[in-house]
């Protein structure tokens, strides 16, 4: 096949279940396409409900001997699975890009952004301090422990089909904590993989399975099944509120990182390259697929102009094609429908006053490839406005003082990243606490690294991933009163 691996077992198109790779209970199975050809790379086993329930059970049986390690005994396992990742760096990057779509070398940096969270959490291990609290009554003493969450279930999407594992199994694990993964059907073999290594790790058997198909039946049984004490979640906030729903039954804690509508604001103080380069870099990285992308472009009066042209110079020496082509900076969207979303976003911006100023349209390469686009004119009543588009299309806003900017900013159920550029301090204090994000990057458009914590407020989620603040989503409080003294 299109495949040519260092390491050809890393690509495993069986599950893995309470350490053993196994097929679907009827044998069916799903195909799994290269965006980049429409080729067929392979298939996955189609699995539902009676296979979801016996990794849950496999990870609910792994839990006690996984929790009673000590700290540095899981950090050491992590520590090894976090080298294997970096060993194969080269061989993970080209399973995602084959089947995900991304650039060779973006996908190499994923893989390093994921097994980062491994390395991360590997640390943090060691550092899950209680309290002792002091007493309110003389003869007694208060102790407060953190204990792990138990039996973690995790659904992850398809735009960053390594980190978005990593980012919840390292904490997950690193805390004491077993855990059922259900990825993307469009990037099982991501998910696949590591969990190939994870065994060469020594992650004992059931601490980790990957269960890939029918996302309604594996959905269903791991936010209905008791056993399954936290959920943690990355996707739309559509599919997201689903799952709230569904854990409300067995009070399941959840993690949940969902939509974006990111604000990137430009103010006339700028330093304009910059905010070309970081517009650059946060609106087409992954084709514009990640939940932090730049959505709505807000550009002061002033430096209207200036910007729009500089963009379209920029955005003009993206080369679009396969991601596994040496140059190659914008690979295909995921999908025929992702297409779609982006064609009619632009057609309603253009139907109410918009102008295309660059690409607008399918690239000539057909299949889900798509031109970097640029909308100058683009007003809030657009759907571009209050939708995340989800593909490579920079809509420019003009507005003309701060508080109007910061009105238009937080117009919106969203609020996981904010952007703007200013070299004004007042400014840049007044603005970074008025915006409703849970992340802000202020002269960059790169936000993303396992020792920050990322997470959303409003209706983009619930929780932070990464950072010391990370782990804490995967363990309970436990307050001891001791009487009597
Ligand atoms: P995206 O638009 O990024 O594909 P989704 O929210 O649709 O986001 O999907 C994210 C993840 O949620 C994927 O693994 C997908 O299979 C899963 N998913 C989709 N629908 C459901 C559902 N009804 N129940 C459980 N998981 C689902």
């Amino acid at each position: 096949g299109a495949l040519k691996l260092g390491d050809p077992k890393l690509f495993r198109q069986q599950c893995f279940i309470d350490g053993a790779w196994v097929d679907a209970d009827d044998g069916s199975t799903i195909e799994v396409n290269n965006p980049a050809t429409g080729k067929t790379l392979g298939t996955v086993p189609k699995m539902g409900e009676a296979e979801t329930r016996r990794a849950v059970e496999a990870a609910n049986a792994a839990l006690p001997a996984w929790r009673s390690k000590t700290a540095k005994e899981r950090a050491q396992i992590l520590r090894k699975w976090f080298d294997l990742m970096m060993q194969h760096q080269d061989d993970l990057a080209q399973i995602l890009t084959l089947e995900q779509g991304k650039p060779f070398a973006e996908a190499k940096g994923e893989i390093a952004y994921g097994a980062s969270f491994i390395e991360w959490f590997a640390e943090e291990a060691k550092r899950l301090y209680g309290d002792v609290v002091p007493g309110h009554q003389a003869d007694k003493r208060i102790v407060v422990i953190k204990q792990p969450i138990g039996v973690v279930a995790a659904i992850t999407p398809w735009n960053f089909p390594n980190a978005m594992i990593t980012r919840k199994a390292g904490p997950a694990l690193a805390a004491g904590c077993t855990i059922v993964i259900k990825p993307a059907s469009q990037t099982p073999y991501s998910a696949l993989a590591m969990a190939e290594l994870a065994e060469r790790a020594g992650i004992p058997k059931g601490v980790i399975s990957v269960v890939t198909g029918s996302a309604r039946a594996i959905g269903g049984e791991l936010t209905a099944n008791p056993i399954v004490r936290k959920l943690t979640f990355t996707g739309s906030t559509e599919i997201g509120k689903l799952l709230m729903k569904q854990c409300a039954d067995t009070v399941k804690k959840v993690g949940m990182e969902l939509g974006g509508n990111a604000p990137f604001i430009v103010f006339d103080d700028a330093d304009i390259d910059a905010a070309v380069e970081g517009a650059i870099a946060s609106k087409y990285r992954n084709a514009g697929q990640t939940c932090v992308c730049a959505n709505r472009i807000y550009v002061q009066a002033g430096v209207y102009d200036v910007f729009a042209e500089k963009l379209a110079a920029a955005a003009a020496k993206i080369k679009v094609g396969n991601g596994m082509e040496a140059g190659v900076a914008q690979g295909p969207l995921i999908d025929e429908p992702a297409v779609q979303k982006v064609e009619e976003h632009i057609a309603d911006a253009v139907s109410k006053g918009a102008k295309v100023v660059f690409g607008g349209k399918r690239h000539a390469l057909g299949l889900s490839f798509f031109e970097p686009t640029i909308l100058t004119g683009v007003t809030q009543d657009m759907a571009v406005a209050r939708e995340e588009t989800f593909g490579p299309v920079a809509p420019l806003f003009k507005f003309e003082t701060e508080a109007d900017v910061i009105a238009m900013a937080n117009d919106t159920e969203f609020g996981l990243a904010a952007y703007f550029y200013s070299r004004d301090i007042g400014r840049v204090w007044r603005v970074a606490e008025a915006v409703e994000y849970g992340i802000v990057g202020i002269n960059t458009g790169i936000i993303s690294t396992e020792v920050a914590p990322f997470g959303g407020v409003k209706e983009s989620g619930v929780g932070r991933e990464g950072s010391k603040y990370g782990i804490d989503d995967f363990v309970e409080i436990k307050y001891l009163c001791m009487g009597g003294v």
